[in-house]
Order: C-alpha cells, then structure tokens, then sequence
C-alpha cells in the first residue's frame, strides 16, 4: 500500500500531537473537571421526550435568538450587551483569536493556564507570550504590565480563577491589566459555579473587555456550549468567522431544556463547594502533600514522586491529572477534579497507599 504524501500540510501542525484525551472507561474520573451529579431519572426521561420532538432533518437555526435572550436573562447580561454561542468556549477561544490574528498579531496570558489559549494562538500564527506566575501561583502583575507595554498583545486571556492552579488572582491586578492592554482581555469564567465571583457588570464600563463562560463545568460537558459576552460590536465581527451551524439542534434543546432546571444544577454545585472545602481539609492533613486553595472545582496538590503517585493511582482505579511536566512552576503537582463524596473518599483513601 503506498503512504499519502504530507508535505503540503504545514511543518508546525505535523510536529506537534493531538491533544491527549486518556480513556476513562472503568476509572473513577476526576481528571476533566466534570461535574460528577447526573440528571435525576425523571427529570432525563422528560429531557428525552423533549428531544424525541427535535427536527433532526432540520439545520440548526443560525441565529437562535430566542435562546440567546433566554439565556441572557438567566445570567443578568447588562443591557446592550450580546452573546455569541461557540461550541464549547473551546471554539471561542479560536474564533476570537482568529478574527485579531493579523502579522504580528500577539496573544498573552498568565502562565501557566488554560493550554487551549496556547494552542489556538500557534494555530492562527499568532505569537504566545505566557507571562510565567509568581511561585505561589499569584499573578506577576508588573512582570504582566511589562510583557504588555513591550509586546502589546491583541489578545489578553485571563483565567478567572486560573486552570490548573485552581485561583483567583487579585482583582486589583487584572483592574490594572485591564486600564494597560491595547486590546481585548478576555475573562475566561468557566469555572464560575465554584468561584461565584463574575466581571460580567463591568462590560459596560469596559468597552475591550469580553466574558467567555460555558456549561460544561457546570453539568453539561456532553453538550458542547460556551458563550462569549461582550459589545454588540465586538460579537458582530467574531460572528462572521463562525462556521454558520457550529451549535447543533441537541444541544440547544438540552440548554434550552435545562435553562428551566438551573436551580437543580446550582444545588450540585452548592454539593461540588462543600466537597471541595472537605477534600482539601482532608488532603492537607497528609504529611509529605502541599495542597493549594483553590476556587474551582478541582484541586492542585504537590508531592515528591508526582509520576510514581499518578500510576499507582491509576492502578486502584482512580484517573487524575498529572500536570507536573506541563510547566516548570508545576513541578511534582497532580491535579484532582473535586467528585461526589463517594469518589473523593475513594480518592483520598487510594491516595494515602499511593504517596510511596
Ligand atoms: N476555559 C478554561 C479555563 C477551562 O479550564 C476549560 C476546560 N478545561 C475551558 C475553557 C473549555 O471549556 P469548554 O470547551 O468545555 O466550554
């Protein structure tokens, strides 16, 4: 069998990998920030009738904007201000990107922090600027000003609180990083359900300011939903870069759905908090374990043998992250999804025969 010819496609995309999902099948999963909760069966049964009604034959609509206003009104979008829905913010983050991605065109964000902003910068041939966090995780807010001045970057992403360290960085310092930046600073609150502290009111004040937020940390990873808010003026250009169709007809029906069952999906997150404080308090008790705050829900720990600690984990079945060769400040660090109480005790217990 002769082999395709892959010299047209570019150098930068053949030399890196896909990223890297593991399988999970059999595994307690606390390695993708998913909330751990499931619909209640009547509540799925009645999610399922309401697809059972879904024109499958039928495109998506390409603006839904009943949804949208829908939407809008559950999370008190200022007055004046619009969403663009992505499929997952995932697709934002690129869309935004793209649309600034002139020559020169930079992308800056604390660092280390969501690898996605990284990634969607390379493959629009933007340059990535990661300005490298202080050793505690916090923000370096004049090695950030700096790197702004000097590089003036078109594109500012600041995790709010920060994957994979799991804070929130202070607020005075993203004030100043929002007055410096030439650009757009986008705030990525994905994981706004357990941080329960937003900058979604300062859209008005703050006309280059764009919130992105998403389902998927809140219950729905499976759907597919992220929505940018900002200026109807910013949302009209990344608009016309969006592929037409990019949020299909089950994933609207199910948020659709679902908009109507916040109050259900906030009580698990209210669960997700206090599991949190519990997991941490349990984690800290161990000797030889440094583990960090943390406003997500997930929770970053440090230990001597990350390697050795992540496969024994892996061997009493429990799958985590290890982020310890990510970034140089996060050396000997495992990332842990905050699960149900059954999970984190299973966790925490397996954790105990895995530290050596
Ligand atoms: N932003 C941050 C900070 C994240 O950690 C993640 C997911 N890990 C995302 C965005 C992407 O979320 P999604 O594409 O599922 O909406």
């Amino acid at each position: 069998m002769s082999r395709p010819d892959l010299s047209v496609l570019r150098d930068d995309v053949r030399a890196i990998s896909a990223y890297h999902v593991p399988p999970a099948a059999g595994f307690v999963k606390l390695d993708a920030m998913e909330n751990p909760f499931g619909l209640p069966a009547t509540l799925a049964h009645e999610l399922g009738a309401r697809l059972a009604q879904v024109a499958l034959n039928r495109y998506p609509p390409s603006d839904p904007h009943v949804f949208k206003a829908k939407l809008a009104h559950a999370i008190g979008l200022p007055a004046g201000m619009q969403l663009l829905l992505g499929n997952g913010s995932d697709e934002l983050i690129h869309l935004v990107i793209q649309a600034c991605a002139k020559p020169d065109a930079s992308v800056l964000s604390p660092w280390p922090s969501f690898v996605m902003y990284e990634l969607s910068a390379r493959f629009d041939g933007c340059r990535f600027i990661g300005v490298p966090l202080r050793a505690d995780f916090s923000l370096d807010r004049d090695a950030t000003l700096d790197a702004i001045a000097r590089d003036r970057p078109a594109v500012v992403f600041i995790a709010w609180p920060n994957n994979p360290t799991g804070n929130l960085f202070d607020r005075a310092a993203v004030t100043a990083i929002l007055d410096a930046a030439p650009g757009l600073v986008v705030i990525d609150e994905a994981y706004l359900p357990f941080a329960q502290d937003t900058w979604i009111e300062q859209l008005l004040a703050r006309p280059n300011l764009l919130v992105l937020r998403t389902l998927s940390k809140l219950g729905l990873a499976g759907i597919r939903l992220g929505y940018l808010a900002g200026d109807p003026a910013w949302i009209e250009q990344f608009d016309k870069l969006r592929p037409p169709y990019n949020v299909n007809v089950l994933t609207l029906a199910v948020a659709e759905f679902m908009l109507d069952q916040l109050p259900l999906l906030d009580e698990q997150a209210a669960i997700i908090r206090a599991e949190r404080a519990r997991l941490s308090a349990a984690l800290r008790l161990l000797a030889n374990v440094t583990v960090f705050d943390s406003a997500a829900n997930f929770i970053l720990f440090r230990v001597a043998d990350p390697d050795g600690v992540f496969a024994r984990l892996k061997e009493r079945g429990i799958l985590i992250k290890n982020v310890s060769r990510m970034h140089p400040l996060l050396a000997g660090c495992l990332r842990t999804t905050v699960g149900t109480p059954a999970e984190n005790d299973a966790f925490v217990d397996a954790l105990k025969t895995s530290l050596s």
